[in-house]
């Protein structure tokens, strides 16, 4: 399989929506938390193997390249395709097209997606298009997939019905179909999509998370504070926390609750450091008639309070409470609560590190692209398939917490510098 390792940005528009902001920078350096939104792209791609950049820039060039230059302070090489503001999208890609590998990625500069970028090489390759876009969920969107990931109708200007996704830039491109689309006319790169998508050779990659954009400013706010870094764990419950019961029985009173050796003290180290944290349980005892909803509840405002008087904090806690028969979207391995939480926390998930004891708990990490740490015995790893193996994995939630807390570091000092 032919790896990425290269990535095109359009970066040059003037942001007319985002005015007066965008007076004295172009719309990709807006600042975000105090940095340009654009390094949050950078630094995304740059952590999942992108090392080169061809940034295509053209409204108030020399801020881009003022702040990122040749890129080398931060472990990637950066290039400019410099360009007059005039030229639209798919001109200014025509231009950059000496700089341009055989496969590389293509982005806008305005959206913001977790994404696992090898994940979706994978997909591109198996589906051979010439460019495959990445979608989210959208009512009223521009653009119709089929099931087999194919593009069937693409309208940007969204008059068509139907329409239920978005893409939200993040492209894998083929340099060689795609520019048999260009001419160099001065045309939008939403022309190039559109006769891709006509001719059958867009792919369509449905992403389960949802995006950010700073197209105007409440959705730039909104951005701002999803991209702020947190400090969130998500846990599972049963055999993470406390002792697990038998297989098929459940912890149906407080009485029942036996925390396990070393997860107390784990949740003590991390809440020091100031994590907080998340439940996330699957309780198909509620289901089967074996425990109240009602019960679950109060076990687990016992566990707010015991977690409370430890100087821990569980912001809310996410249950499960469906029968393994009825296929819903929350039941782990399913990634459903994850997704919720992350709504509701504003939650980058690829920045979330979920602990449990079940491979289906990691399952459910990787399905939402958050980090994996497991809980048990290392041979019960070697059944789990390579793709959901977790990054993290300790016999006791206490031995977790050193290199928990160190990716959380790394997350921190990996990222590029603040504006001046
Ligand atoms: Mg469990
Ligand atoms: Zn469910």
């Amino acid at each position: 399989m032919m790896e990425i390792r290269q990535a095109a940005i359009l970066c040059g528009g003037l942001g007319t929506r985002l005015m007066p902001y965008t007076r004295d920078l172009p719309k990709p350096m807006i600042p975000t938390n105090g940095r340009p939104f654009l390094a949050y792209l950078i630094d995304q791609l740059r952590d999942q193997g992108i090392k080169k950049f061809v940034l295509m820039t053209g409204y108030l060039a020399n801020k881009v390249r003022d702040y990122f230059g040749d890129g080398s302070a931060i472990g990637v090489d950066i290039m400019y395709s410099e360009g007059p503001t005039e030229w639209e999208t798919a001109r200014r890609l025509w231009e950059a097209r000496p700089m341009l590998e055989r496969r590389f990625l293509l982005m806008y500069s305005d959206n913001f997606v977790p994404i696992n970028l090898s994940r979706m090489v994978a997909f591109h390759s198996e589906k051979h298009s010439a460019l495959t876009v990445s979608l989210c969920l959208k009512a009223a969107g521009n653009i119709r997939v089929d099931d087999k990931g194919i593009v069937r109708a693409y309208d940007s200007s969204r008059r068509e019905t139907g329409l239920d996704h978005v893409e939200v830039g993040y492209m894998i491109a083929e340099r060689d179909p795609v520019f048999s689309h260009l001419d160099g006319t001065n045309v939008s790169f939403s022309t190039v999509l559109r006769r891709l998508a006509v001719s059958g050779q867009l792919g369509g990659y449905r992403i389960l998370d949802r995006y950010q954009s700073i197209s105007d400013p409440d959705r730039w706010r909104a951005a701002e504070r999803y991209l702020a870094p947190k400090r969130i764990i998500f846990l599972d419950r049963d055999g993470t926390l406390n002792v697990r019961p038998p297989r098929g029985e459940y912890v149906t009173s407080w009485n029942q609750f036996e925390w396990l050796p070393g997860a107390r003290d784990g949740i003590v180290a991390l809440a020091k450091e100031g994590f907080k944290f998340a439940l996330i349980t699957n309780q198909a005892g509620i289901a089967r008639g074996l425990v109240s909803p009602a019960t679950v509840d109060e076990i687990h405002s016992h566990l707010v309070a015991d977690m409370s008087r430890l100087g821990a904090e569980l912001i809310t806690t996410y249950v499960c409470p469906h029968h393994w028969d009825e296929g819903c979207s929350c039941r782990k391995p399913a990634p459903g609560m994850l997704l919720q939480a992350s709504l509701d926390l504003d939650l980058r998930l690829d920045r979330t590190i979920f602990i449990g004891d079940d491979p289906r708990d990691c399952e459910a990490a990787v399905a939402a692209n958050c980090v994996a740490a497991y809980v048990g015995e290392p041979q019960d790893l070697t059944e789990m398939a390579e793709a959901v193996r977790p990054r993290l994995q300790a016999r006791v939630l206490g031995d977790l917490c050193p290199e928990i807390i160190s990716i959380f570091q790394s997350w921190a000092t990996t990222d590029i510098r603040s504006m001046k």
